[in-house]
């Protein structure tokens, strides 16, 4: 048999289903489930859907279609044609329909949709009739098509790109709005039907005027063009941005749905409109949704008239009083309780539907898994396992890494808040706060954001075509569009802070400022949204994490830590960060620099200690130097050891280059030169000799310890002097000393021998009988990895550091990789950067080398990584499916560490 292209639905029958969305894209997919499947057989429009496969084949073909696909789709049309008793084309009983796209993965107004085809001169006056003699209906019907039509098939499919505002679009709609004011109508609906006949008749013209062609008046002409555009749209300039911010491949084409259409825009008795099973802002189990009586489809979303509320639950600040479905429809509005419920059930997952009603009837057009930010994907996860909906390893893998992110990220600090007044509020589209400059154009925001700088998108209203300055900006902030609006459900589903539909501000596009509050704003001045509450403030405002007041979050990672094997731990470097991560659930330091209590806060004692050290230059000025350092160093550790009392520590040896804590500063210099009591001269000699040309791979980690072995020493006695102490106090120290930039197996066993010597004499110290504690080695060296089987004679663990070993391993300086690294991303050369994910490829098979060496040697052999991939989801399954024992990764990242590598054994099964 010939391949089937078009697959039909409607009358409770649909030749597919919803796991047939590869083929049949998710909105066809999901209508062809909506209304064949036994539990379900909702109310939708009958119709048909063209594959994906014929739009790979269209673009394989110079834009063509396969053989015996009009012939399919012929007499799929007249299948619905037969069960709705309506004619394409005909004169008196017309059917008309609608021309959608549908890719495997939402993309939410990124393709195109023509509504109304097969209206033409000759089919007017059949859907006059059809329509109870609404002439006015027919002929609102009729401009939405040509508008539409102009825009998608003749000139955006055409390839034909006006400049900006200068589209067929956007000049039709300036004729509309000029006769709107001529009339003087508010509103859309208040044009008659004699304006919209008219109307016509002028968009016509203007579109002859403006693109040399007529507007076409053969249904199967539309029809066909329609079906074309809808397949050109895959590789519009919208579509292909979205594509590649999502990641979703270019082959994967898009289906065309064809179905029927039903009329929201009939009068009083119709409309249309969208909703959620449960709250996608907050996640918040409640029915909630927007919709608009007397409109067509795209009206609830083009944020063209404020929507209304679809109950009182869904009613905000700006739609208050607007009447609510379930008050003015009340006996559909309980219907369409009663589908969205048996959805819920059905997919077992929030959806998001559209709905349209005609005169009466309630139709579904469109159920999807509805896009939601973090806090409400993990509240709607946690309780739909309360509900028993789903089990707990269905809920772990409802949230993604990203979407948990969003949780960790900072809001407004409430402290600053407090003290000062919104000065407009807007509706609440994406939640968390964001600070940051005014621009007006998407791109603006994506070339300032470029200047590292952080912006607000701020827009009159949403537009698809604005997907990259969203991206690129901290928030958005509208001031027109609802809820559903669809730049509020992009936001959404990036989980970025989003304020819509902010009635108290007036965009100036032309002079790049806006009106609020009696105020007038300006490009580059800063305001701060609290995306949580709707609320707009001007200036900066500070912000601060939120993760720690969360409980359903706290629930949510236990639960993913009851799935995981892999171990977490985190980056540490004071007792703080220490106690912080874990309280998000890290079960151990993997990597504790030595070195950073040199730096920053406090460190002004032991850094003038330690550079006296650098600048000794006998052992016994060092010795002198490296006793006064001790107690800052013991102390250091002592505190962290006992923030993580019970749990192990890897506490990494000094592994800096020693001139990088040569001071520069004069006055610093000098008080160094009398400290040590040698002349200005001398210690700029001994400075000087510690220069290298290339520092990275000069003498730096256990190199400094094979030359100075007091260097050493004097750490190792600071770990088990530490520990001996927390041991008396009664606590359970579990210190692992490791070893930095190791290549060899003697280099350990040199730093072994100093180490057995201080445990021996910390334990007479102390009268002790152990310590205990583990011994072992980075390896972040392409050759350890090679040496690995003997490395573990001596080391009782291995801790990867991926960041040199990528270094090392690539031979790329990580401090110098802005030169090529974008070129070799933008050429495909690299598919991304090596330090942000693990190269699984090369620098992975290092790894699994180095682990199986080791561990054919030592059985036993604890593994881990402490490089910064330890926090990146993929680099975290890598981890897992190699067989370590735990990842570490800095403290804020330990939740999505814990989340991937549950994910990680979920995705085995
Ligand atoms: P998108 O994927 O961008 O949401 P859709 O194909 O869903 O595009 O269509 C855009 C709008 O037109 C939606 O509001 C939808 O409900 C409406 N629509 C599509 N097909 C029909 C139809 N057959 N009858 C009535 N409205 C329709
Ligand atoms: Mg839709
Ligand atoms: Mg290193």
């Amino acid at each position: 048999m010939a391949k089937k292209y078009v697959y039909s639905f409607g009358g409770g029958k649909a030749d597919g289903n919803e796991s047939m969305k590869n083929l049949l894209g998710g909105k066809g997919a999901n209508l062809a489930e909506m209304a064949g499947h036994k539990n379900l057989r909702l109310p939708v429009p009958p119709g048909f859907t063209i594959t994906t496969e014929v739009c790979i084949y269209y673009y394989k073909n110079r834009r063509t279609f396969p053989l015996g696909l009009k012939e399919e789709a012929a007499k799929a049309l007249g299948k619905i044609e037969k069960l709705m008793g309506r004619n394409f084309g005909d004169a008196h009983n017309p059917l008309l329909v609608s021309v959608r796209s549908g890719a495997r993965r939402s993309m939410p107004g990124m393709m195109e949709t023509v509504l109304n085809v097969g209206l033409t001169e000759k089919t007017i006056p059949g859907l006059v009739k059809q329509s109870g003699g609404n002439t006015r209906f027919v002929y609102d019907a009729y401009r939405r098509l040509i508008m539409m039509y102009s825009d998608v098939v003749m000139e955006k499919a055409a390839g034909i790109e006006p400049k900006d505002e200068q589209g067929i679009r956007k000049q039709l709609e300036k004729i509309m709005s000029q006769v709107k004011k001529e009339k003087g109508c508010a509103s859309d609906t208040d044009l008659n039907a004699e304006d919209l006949k008219l109307l016509c008749g002028t968009f016509k013209a203007k579109i002859k005027e403006v693109l040399k062609k007529d507007f076409p008046d053969d249904p199967h002409e539309q029809l066909w063009g329609g079906i074309g555009a809808v397949f050109s749209s895959w590789n519009g300039k919208r579509a292909v941005s979205y594509r590649r911010i999502e990641n979703i491949p270019d082959e994967w084409g898009t289906a065309v749905n064809v179905q029927t259409m039903v009329f929201g825009n009939m009068g009083e008795s119709s409309a249309t409109g969208v909703a959620f099973t449960r709250n996608p802002g907050n996640g918040e189990n409640k029915f909630y949704g927007e919709y608009l009586i007397n409109a067509q489809g795209e009206d609830v979303v083009a944020g063209i008239r404020t929507p209304a509320p679809i109950n009182a639950y869904s009613t905000s600040e700006h739609n208050k009083n607007l009447i609510t479905l379930e008050k003015a429809m009340p006996k559909i509005y309980q219907e369409l309780f009663d589908i969205q419920k048996r959805l819920e059930r059905h997919y077992r997952d929030m959806q998001d539907i559209e709905f349209t009603i005609e005169k009466d009837r309630l139709f579904m057009l469109q159920c999807r898994v509805g896009k939601r930010n973090g806090p409400a994907a993990v509240r709607m996860c946690m309780e739909m396992l309360q509900e028993r909906l789903i089990k707990k390893e269905e809920a772990v893998m409802r949230v993604t890494c990203a979407q948990l992110d969003e949780l960790l990220h900072p809001i407004i600090d409430p402290k600053a808040e407090l003290t000062q007044k919104p000065v407009a509020r807007g509706l609440p589209a994406g939640p968390g706060g964001a600070t940051g400059q005014i621009v007006f154009s998407a791109k603006d925001a994506v070339e300032w954001a470029k200047q590292g700088k952080q912006v607000i998108l701020v827009r009159e209203e949403t537009n698809p075509e604005d997907v990259e300055g969203m991206r690129a900006a901290q928030a958005i902030l509208t001031a027109r569009g609802g809820m559903t609006s669809h730049a509020a459900l992009v936001a959404r589903g990036w989980g970025k802070c989003c304020i819509v539909g902010c009635a108290g501000i007036q965009v100036e596009y032309e002079k790049k400022e806006i009106h609020i509050d009696g105020k007038v704003l300006r490009e580059g001045e800063w305001i701060t949204l609290n995306g949580t509450k709707g609320n707009v403030y001007i200036g900066k405002f500070n912000m601060i994490d939120a993760s720690e007041e969360n409980k359903l979050l706290s629930e949510f990672l236990k639960l993913a830590a009851s799935i995981k094997r892999l171990g977490v731990r985190t980056n540490a470097d004071t007792p703080q960060d220490a106690q912080k991560a874990r309280q998000f659930g890290a079960e151990g330091i993997g990597l504790f620099r030595t070195e950073h209590m040199f730096y920053g806060k406090g460190a002004d004692e032991p850094l003038f200690r330690l550079r006296k050290m650098i600048i000794s230059k006998t052992e016994s000025e060092r010795r002198k130097a490296l006793d006064e350092l001790f107690p800052y160093v013991k102390k250091d550790i002592k505190s962290t050891l006992e923030a993580m009392d019970g749990l192990p520590v890897v506490i990494r040896l000094l592994d800096p280059p020693l001139h990088e804590f040569v001071p520069r500063d004069p006055a610093k210099l000098e008080q160094l030169a009398k400290d040590l009591n040698i002349s200005m001269e001398e210690l700029a000699n001994r400075a000087e000799g510690l220069h290298e040309s290339n520092p990275m791979m000069g003498h730096r980690g256990v190199r400094l310890g094979v030359t100075y072995p007091e260097v050493s020493e004097m750490q190792m006695r600071a770990i088990f002097e530490a520990a001996a102490e927390l041991i008396k106090e009664g606590k359970k120290p579990y210190p692992e000393i490791m070893i930095p930039v190791v290549c060899d197996v003697k280099e350990l066993d040199d730093q072994l021998l100093l180490a057995k010597k201080v445990y021996a004499e910390a334990l007479a110290k102390y009268n002790l009988n152990k310590i205990k504690y583990l011994f072992g080695t980075m390896i972040e060296i392409p050759r350890a990895s090679l040496v690995a089987g003997k490395l573990a004679t001596v080391a009782q663990f291995f801790s990867f550091g991926t960041n040199d070993m990528t270094q090392m391993g690539f031979g790329f300086s990580r401090d110098d990789i802005g030169g090529f690294l974008p070129d070799y991303i933008k050429k495909g050369i690299l598919p991304e950067d090596p330090f942000q994910s693990i190269d699984q490829e090369g620098i992975g098979e290092l790894i699994e080398i180095g682990i199986e060496r080791g561990r054919k040697t030592r059985k036993d052999l604890e593994v881990g990584i402490c490089g910064e991939h330890g926090g990146e989801p993929r680099s975290v399954e890598f981890c897992h499916r190699v067989g370590m024992d735990y990842v570490s990764c800095s403290p804020f990242r330990v939740p999505i560490a814990t989340l991937a590598a549950a994910q990680a054994v979920l995705k085995e099964k």
